[in-house]
């Protein structure tokens, strides 16, 4: 069986710790591979490594560094259709929205290639008398990027091209459960002309993150996970000085006001929903119409399109319109969570929970599943789902949407729904949301601006790429400096003194 390694100083190596985790096919349950969970003195190997490879790279002029980066898009496009299979195989996403992942994590490459002028710093003549005083942006040594499953490939581009560009090395330590990628993404950095030991991948679980959170040559760690993990991400690094952005989990609504296109607010609903079976960050997970007329008419068109859903194998050359669950127990904990729905009172308009997939028996699906009546209380409107649930949750008005939606533990992304350019300023300034979509369903920031969600959604004070990712991964140094006029004044013949 074909084992998924680590990649350290440039080169694919074992671990020697033999514990190992299943890597599945989630459309057919089948084990397709191994991937190695590395010990503590392995990861820690990793940390030297990366320390050793860091004062050349640093020094190396970031052009120089930019032009790797470069090189490495290029090769992303060539191989994208390669890359987007491996997602797909071990994800189970449809292939063209693995192909969207691949774009918008090339899309931080991007960003990063104009890292010279991003990474200039500032300068003041004069800031006294004959004195200037200039910052200088310096990158930090190792930094660190922990990694979930939804995202194998954007979620780690969210990261390291940013890092890298600013003279930093990388230990990326991807999800147990879809690793291939990450491993073929070092395999073409290297390919780029990236040296050997600025980008290490150590596959692993608790014991290696443990070794990452608290190694004393570790200066940084990205996280993006579950919120849980993200709070003890964020609380065990910082204690060991580290500087911290660990993002969590979400719940993210969709306002549709009584003037929204509503087709377009359906059309957009569905794919925010139920794209990637539910299992995005930033996945609408309840429908917030508002006024009992909406509710009827959002339903009305809802309903029809949620039972018809084509759920399939993401592999298929027919391409689904959404894939399978990523684990049994993945499956198991969403099903769980649809029972809990009906117990607590929610009306279940639409059960996906017996479909079947003709010739995957075995595979991880479950059918766009429909609520409507979700109050407050309830578990399913407070607990993250991750899969292709979606509760509606009806209110009476646009500050009773607001007012809920800023109750909520969550914050990650929000969005609304309406013609009413007033209502929509309103709305962007009320609301206690880092990302917020006006007539856009997914408001996923471009690389060239930040990524983050707020309140539980995110621990640590910057969001990821975009400017707040050049300032994660540099620390300024700041010079001032007087020169004293000397040689210009002529020779002297006293004593030198101080003057
Ligand atoms: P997860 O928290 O289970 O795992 C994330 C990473 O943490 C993995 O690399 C895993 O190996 C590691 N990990 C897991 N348990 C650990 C432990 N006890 N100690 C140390 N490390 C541990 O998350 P997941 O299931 O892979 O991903 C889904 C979650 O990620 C969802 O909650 C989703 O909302 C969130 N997510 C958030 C964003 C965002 O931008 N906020 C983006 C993508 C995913």
């Amino acid at each position: 069986m074909t084992r998924v390694v680590n990649f350290i100083g440039g080169q694919q190596r074992p671990s020697q710790g033999g514990r190992f985790a299943p890597v599945y096919n989630p459309a057919t349950g089948e084990v397709s591979k191994q991937v190695v969970l590395s010990t503590a003195a392995e990861t820690a190997e990793a940390v030297a490594v990366a320390k050793a490879a860091f004062p050349a790279w640093a020094a190396t002029p970031p052009l120089r560094r930019a032009r790797i980066l470069f090189k490495f898009k290029e090769l992303l496009e060539q191989h994208s259709a390669e890359l987007a299979a491996i997602i797909s195989s071990e994800h189970g996403k449809v292939l063209s929205d693995a192909k969207g992942e691949l774009i918008r994590g090339l899309e931080v490459v991007e960003f990063a290639c104009g890292i010279p002028h991003l990474q200039k710093g500032e300068h003041s003549l004069n800031v006294g008398s004959n004195v200037d005083s200039w910052s200088m942006m310096m990158p930090l040594g190792v930094c660190v990027g922990i990694t979930p499953f939804n995202f194998p490939a954007m979620v780690p581009m969210w990261m390291f091209p940013v890092a890298l560009a600013c003279g930093n090395t990388f230990i990326l330590k991807p999800s147990e459960k879809d690793p291939s990628l990450p491993l073929r993404l070092a395999e073409l950095l290297q390919q780029a002309g990236l040296p050997d030991g600025v980008f290490n991948v150590v596959n692993g679980d608790k014991e290696a993150v443990d070794v990452l959170l608290t190694h004393a040559d570790v200066e940084a760690v990205s996280f993006v996970g579950s919120t849980p993990i993200a709070e003890y991400i964020y609380a065990t690094a910082s204690a060991h000085g580290k500087r911290v952005q660990a993002l969590g989990g979400a719940k993210n609504h969709m306002v549709i006001m009584p003037d929204a296109d509503m087709e377009q607010a359906v059309d957009a609903l569905m794919g925010a929903a139920y794209g990637s079976a539910g299992e995005r960050c930033m996945a609408i997970s309840v429908a917030m119409p508002v006024g009992e007329d909406t509710a009827e008419r959002l339903l009305q068109a809802l309903i029809p399109k949620v039972q018809a859903l084509k759920v399939g194998n993401g592999l298929a050359a027919d391409e689904p319109e959404m894939g399978p669950l990523v684990s049994k127990e993945h499956l198991a904990k969403v099903r769980a969570y649809v029972d809990q729905g009906v117990a607590e009172g929610a009306e279940l308009l639409v059960d996906g929970r017996s479909l079947q997939v003709a010739e995957h028996e075995s595979g991880y699906f479950i059918g766009g599943c429909l609520f409507d009546r979700v109050t407050a209380e309830m578990r399913i409107y407070r607990e993250e789902i991750f899969g292709p649930v979606l509760a509606v949750a009806r209110v009476a008005s646009f500050a009773e949407a607001v007012a809920q939606i800023n109750a909520h533990e969550y914050g990650n992304g929000v969005a609304l729904f309406t013609r009413d350019g007033d209502c929509a300023r309103q709305f962007a300034q009320q609301i206690q949301v880092g990302m917020v979509g006006i007539n856009v369903p997914i408001p996923v920031p471009m690389a060239f601006h930040s990524f983050g969600g707020w309140k539980r959604s995110l621990f640590g004070p910057l969001h990821m790429h975009g400017p707040d990712g050049v300032r994660f991964y540099t620390r300024m140094k700041t010079i001032t400096s007087r020169w004293p006029t000397g040689i210009r004044a002529g020779a002297e013949f006293v004593m030198p003194t101080m003057k």
